[in-house]
């Protein structure tokens, strides 16, 4: 299977396999290993920007959620790994003292309204349609089913604000069309300053529907992220512009 030698979590490739997608596209095999590039403690988190020409139909969208929710998915294995082997310490502390084991810490009731806090995802893809933006959101449960932890949210305009902000809360990546985002991000439904990963999905097609002063607000509310992935079917001049204005040196993927 094409997708263990990407490198993928097995959680990822078995999602894979039951969508019946047996070999990675064009597009995901060159652009995967290189959004990957920074993920393990021997990488020190060192992410590349990437510029990737695509069209519909060539596998776009796992291009992108695949390294994505790989990079999620370590970075949860290791801060779990990290909690029990504090807990085991502090289990081996109290043993030395002759004191009973601590106390694992108690999970607060996320469905309490009184323990709201805003959802802090890790990784954002923006999209100009809210189809699109459905889509994209779809493809992303379809691969977490096997990644326990991994929680999927969609932001649109049209749809029930009180029914998006109960989704949203836990969630680590989240689609969204930016009119909607920004709002919630404006009322604190969401905050966007711990996002790591953003994709821009169709990025000439954003510039078209005039997306370009959101795509601005959101570049500087996430401004401490690790990696900025856009794709687009052209690399027009304004698309470089748009590129100069939210990357750093981005390597290009054309297909
Ligand atoms: P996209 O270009 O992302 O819109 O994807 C086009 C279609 O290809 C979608 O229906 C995907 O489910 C499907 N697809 C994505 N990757 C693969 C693959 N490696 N093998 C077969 N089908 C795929």
């Amino acid at each position: 299977n094409g997708f263990v030698e990407l490198g993928l979590a097995p959680a990822l490739v078995q999602a894979c396999k039951d969508l019946g997608y047996t070999q990675p596209t064009t597009v995901q095999q060159k652009a995967i290993p290189m959004a990957m590039a920074g993920v393990g403690s021997d990488k020190a988190g060192k992410f590349v920007d990437l510029m990737v020409s695509s069209q519909t139909g060539s596998g776009k969208t796992a291009a992108f959620l695949l390294p994505v929710l790989h990079t999620l998915l370590t970075q949860q294995a290791e801060a779990e790994e990290a909690e029990r082997a504090e807990y085991e310490q502090a289990c081996a502390d109290a043993a030395a003292k002759g004191e009973p084991a601590p106390k694992r810490a108690k999970r607060k009731d996320p469905t309490n309204p009184r323990n709201f806090k805003a959802p802090t995802p890790g990784a954002l893809i923006v999209c100009p349609t809210r189809e699109l933006a459905q889509q994209v959101a779809h493809d992303a449960i379809d691969l977490v089913q096997h990644c326990r932890g991994l929680r999927v949210a969609n932001i649109v305009g049209g749809m029930p604000y009180q029914l998006q902000i109960a989704k949203l809360q836990n969630a680590n990546l989240v689609v969204a069309t930016p009119g909607r985002l920004l709002d919630l991000q404006r009322s604190m439904q969401i905050k966007l300053d711990q996002v790591q990963f953003l994709v821009v999905d169709e990025a000439d097609r954003m510039l078209d529907l005039g997306f370009s002063d959101d795509l601005a607000e959101i570049n500087q509310l996430t401004i401490d992220r690790k990696q900025t992935m856009m794709f687009s079917a052209t690399f027009a001049p304004r698309i470089q512009q748009l590129a100069a204005r939210v990357m750093r040196e981005p390597q290009r993927v054309t297909i």
